[in-house]
């Protein structure tokens, strides 16, 4: 048995016909670039996450870099964002000009440990981002509050983690912008795109201004500043809104995944799976397994065997502090970054993972770890 690390949103059967239904509705109206699935796509996503603005846009790397700049974060200012998580929020705050400084992760959540954002703040820090990682939200009423004290702006990096829950609200809608990716192996997908989400009016009016070419309101073609395009199309959209009327039916099956793991593993005590905190839902877009000290097996070991009896797994996200392009940025210690991307491994999680599969999965991992 062959099982494919995640399935590409697209390549389900079930999504293949929900494709082919969305692809002759824009071609019946003709309707590839700009249409009404943008607007549609936004507006479903105000009303899921219950916030006031949605702005589609070409991808989630996109979705982070335009609230940087409209929040006017510039070269020579500091940008805080985790060390553990993947390599395009700390890009997007290098595109800026701006330098990323990174933060340790909390043993639990995985996400920016709150306590050591206040040890990294100085008179140039102007943003956090928070990264809701393999679908854990981030504690953010303490990232709030710190933001607050200090004048920040907070841009949450949920990429993986639509629909997440945090003291009954949902992620995107807790800072002062949300950043989606719906790249093929999200929670939802359109292939590739993005969406930045906010409640704040100015910010989404200069977000709107600048990923559209900067072009004037009062004056056609004529451009005040230099914008950019960033446009979602009007196909991309339409996948968009089709796989957001089936947001809930993907995420309970991200979560019956997680459980059958959870089932399967509990016996076990050499590993440690995804936490849930008391006042968070995860969305568990990755099942991810953390191997403890006293495993007899590494993690990289662990995945070449599991690759040879055709489980196909990926390493947890190297810390971005230890990448040639930061690696000068600052001296960084960041233990539980280090700790957790040493020993941890994402194991298949796509929605057509059924019961059967991750029993198999489970029992080889045992197996492997036995030294069996
Ligand atoms: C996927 C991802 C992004 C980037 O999204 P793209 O659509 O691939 O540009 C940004 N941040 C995180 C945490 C991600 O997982």
């Amino acid at each position: 048995m062959k099982l494919p690390f995640t399935d590409l949103g697209l390549l389900h059967k079930q999504d293949k016909e929900e494709f082919m239904k969305v692809f002759e509705k824009c071609l019946d109206n003709s309707a590839f670039i700009m249409g009404e699935y943008i607007t549609e796509l936004e507006k479903g996503i105000c009303e899921f996450l219950n916030c006031k603005y949605a702005i589609g846009v070409s991808s989630g790397t996109d979705a982070l870099y335009i609230p940087l700049l409209a929040a006017g974060i510039k070269e020579g200012d500091e940008v805080i964002v985790p060390d553990l998580t993947f390599v395009a929020t700390a890009n997007a705050v290098a595109y800026i000009g701006a330098k990323p400084i990174f933060a340790d992760v909390d043993s639990e959540t995985w996400c920016i440990d709150p306590e050591d954002i206040k040890k990294k703040i100085t008179s140039k820090t102007r943003c956090i981002i928070p990264v809701h990682l393999y679908g854990h939200p981030a504690d953010m009423d303490p990232i709030n509050e710190i933001a607050k004290e200090y004048g920040l702006y907070v841009i949450e990096d949920a990429a993986e983690a639509h629909g997440a829950g945090y003291k009954g609200r949902k992620v995107g809608s807790l800072g002062d912008a949300g950043v989606f990716s719906f790249y093929g192996n999200k929670i939802i997908t359109t292939g590739e795109g993005g969406m930045i989400t906010t409640n704040n009016k100015d910010l989404y009016e200069r977000a709107k201004f600048l990923k559209d070419h900067a072009m004037s309101k009062e004056k056609r073609y004529f451009h005040p500043e230099i914008g950019f395009n960033y446009r979602l199309t009007n196909i991309q959209a339409a996948l968009g809104v089709a796989q957001l009327e089936r947001i809930e039916e993907l995420i309970n099956k991200k979560r019956q995944i997680f459980n059958w793991y959870k089932e399967y593993l509990s016996d076990f005590d050499k590993i440690i799976l995804n936490h849930e905190k008391e006042w968070a839902k995860n969305v568990y877009w990755m099942v991810c397994m953390v191997l403890k000290d006293d495993a007899n097996v590494k993690r990289d070991e662990l995945m070449k065997r599991l690759k040879d009896e055709g489980i196909d797994t990926r390493p947890f996200f190297y810390p971005i502090s230890e990448m040639p392009m930061y690696v000068k940025n600052l001296n960084y210690n960041n233990p539980f970054t280090k700790h957790l991307s040493e020993r941890g491994l994402n194991l298949p999680s796509g929605v057509n993972l059924n019961n059967e599969d991750a029993k198999w999965i489970c029992t080889t991992i045992k197996m492997i770890l036995k030294g069996v």
